[in-house]
């Protein structure tokens, strides 16, 4: 409901479903959903809280997190100066608030996303926030609760915010393994890295009447299709007609299912968990065999000394270069004995994504990698790099197999992104992300990821939680293009290149925030000048950082990788570690 006349707005609102203008303590009481036509209007996270839980149960979490701009990111604007004023307008220290409560007398643990506060991005503190909340659940034995309403991963965190995407679907993992019920509820809108992690990756996914939720927003979608949207699409109905909710929920009955499917869960007796849970927590120290702390200086580069430092946006498009080596040239040049794999078993072979097994100096690995082209004949048939939910889900498949093999999983990502199109959509590309990014942080078996040239967004996270991540010299890794997040921000597109400083994208950068452990050195000015150099260094770096995995058990490698992915949380807020 958007306000009228600054005067009235206290009393009345316009609906925008019918722009009938309403009286609102009526509207409140009718929970903020028109009389007239039904629509259901956007709630504040205090207000979801008090609809939902039985009055006077709830018990909120402590937020205790101080304020921070881990990358000292600035648009228009510093990120501190959104922040202050997103508290400001919502009486909120974050985007989440997070308790236990009891719904029809049934105990949970509760994260309740606030739209309102920077459009309920996922920053290194909601990441965190929800994490606890979910590790509350597992300690009190209850199940968890998300109402989400999110724009996506928060663009001035930069790609600590898209790792918090890991961190969190790592805690419902953690749920899963210990046989609890973990339930989300789409509230309009769910978009972009939310939608493609813990919105979708629980049990039980419940959407509100009215809410929209996907992977690419609609604008982005019409962008890059140039075609207008089905009618109706991504809305909840749309959802459900395509299998990617378990229900369409009326918020008048939300409540009451809620506490009927928590009463189905209270049924059974969990036992507990079989993976041991992941202490230390990133606030202590760091346990032996880690990769360093983010914050730290980053780990250094093998080789030779590194050149000059270059421009983010000059690296943006070396990343991009046409020449630069594929990922099949790498499984030709670094790999012997490739047999690729097609098919995710469900109706679909992606090209934008390749697979199978090779071997890495004698080993046999599983590789699995995003696929472009050199031409534009070959970018058009690979789509470009942009894997679809069949992309997905085949990558998903393969890893399962190669970790009932017991062999290890080498990524090399190479992506703009994942599939924007409306097919996508419509076959739960939100969901196959959020399932491979889960699955990662449960897989029994080594993982590598290598980013070779572009990694963009949750499409590269897809297949980059891992035990070590590489990075080549002049590759690229991003919550969002630059210019999409100059789209977005400044706004406009011809800022991509402040955006590409902005976003800390290059790999020294993320070295120094702990998303990368090691760079591998390009030869001369770039790997497309060279690329038998550049395969003989990225073969050696990935022996080097795979040997020493081979011999970890498995419980072990399992629980340092969610180690590396949990520290990214409130170990970030208070440091400033900024690449400079
Ligand atoms: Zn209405």
């Amino acid at each position: 409901m958007t306000a009228t006349a600054p005067r009235e707005e206290r009393l009345w609102s316009r609906c925008a479903g019918c722009s009938s203008l309403l009286y609102r303590k009526r509207l409140r009481r009718n929970l903020d959903v028109c009389p007239e036509c039904g629509a259901h209007a956007r709630l504040g996270a205090p207000e979801r809280l008090r609809q939902l839980v039985d009055p006077g149960s709830l018990c909120l979490l402590p937020d205790l997190l101080p304020a921070t701009d881990p990358i000292d990111f600035v648009d228009v604007l510093p990120y501190p100066h959104r922040l202050t004023a997103a508290r400001a307008a919502t009486g909120l220290p974050e985007a989440v608030v997070c308790g236990t409560a009891t719904i029809g007398g049934h105990p949970a643990a509760l994260a309740v996303m606030d739209f309102r506060f920077l459009g309920g991005s996922l920053g290194c503190a909601v990441g965190e926030l929800i994490t606890r909340t979910a590790e509350r659940a597992l300690d009190d034995r209850i199940p968890l609760v998300l109402v989400t309403a999110s724009g996506g991963a928060r663009m001035q965190e930069g790609a600590l915010s898209l790792m918090q995407m890991a961190t969190v679907s790592q805690a419902i993992a953690g749920l899963r393994e210990a046989g609890l019920l973990t339930v989300s509820v789409l509230t309009d809108p769910t978009y972009g890295g939310v939608a493609a992690s813990f919105a979708t990756n629980t049990d039980l996914v419940l959407a509100e009447s009215g809410a929209r939720m996907g992977f690419a927003g609609p604008r982005v979608i019409r962008q890059v299709t140039g075609r207008e949207l089905p009618e109706g699409f991504q809305t909840a109905d749309f959802l459900l007609r395509h299998g990617q909710v378990d229900m369409v929920v009326q918020r008048r009955s939300l409540r009451g299912r809620l506490s009927a499917l928590l009463a189905a869960a209270g049924h059974c007796r969990p036992s507990r968990p079989s993976v041991p849970r992941q202490e230390p927590s990133p606030y202590r120290e760091r346990g032996e065999g880690q990769a360093p702390a983010a914050g730290e200086a980053g780990a250094p580069a093998v080789g030779e000394p590194q050149p000059a430092v270059r421009d983010a946006w000059d690296t943006v498009r070396i990343a991009r270069h046409p020449g630069r080596p594929t990922t099949l040239d790498y499984l030709d040049s670094v790999f012997d004995g490739f047999v690729e794999l097609h098919g995710d078993r469900l109706g679909g072979d992606c090209p934008a994504v390749v697979g199978g097994l090779a071997k890495l100096a004698g080993r046999h690995v599983m590789v699995i990698g995003h696929q472009k082209g050199h031409t534009t004949a070959e970018l058009v048939a690979r789509n470009f790099g942009m894997a679809s939910p069949a992309g997905h889900r085949k990558a998903l498949r393969l890893m399962r197999l190669a970790a009932r093999l017991g062999l290890p999983v080498v990524t090399l990502v190479d992506t703009p992104g994942a599939d924007p199109g409306v097919s996508a959509e419509e076959h739960g590309q939100a969901a196959a992300i959020a399932e491979n990014i889960l699955t990662l942080t449960t897989l029994p078996t080594p993982v590598l990821a290598v980013i070779t040239g572009e990694g963009g967004s949750g499409g590269a996270l897809a297949l980059a939680v891992a035990d070590r991540v590489l990075m080549l010299q002049h590759a690229v890794y991003s919550v969002i293009s630059p210019e999409g997040c100059a789209a977005i921000l400044w706004p406009d597109r011809r800022a991509a290149p402040q955006a590409a400083r902005a976003l800390r994208l290059t790999a020294p950068e993320l070295c120094g925030l702990g998303v990368v452990d090691e760079i591998v050195p390009e030869p001369a000015s770039a790997a497309h000048d060279d690329p038998a150099e550049t395969a003989d260094r990225l073969r050696a770096a990935l022996l080097a950082n795979l040997l020493p995995l081979l011999d970890v058990p498995p419980a072990t490698l399992v629980r340092r990788r969610r180690q590396r992915f949990r520290r990214f949380g409130t170990a970030r807020a208070g440091t400033r570690a900024g690449a400079r």
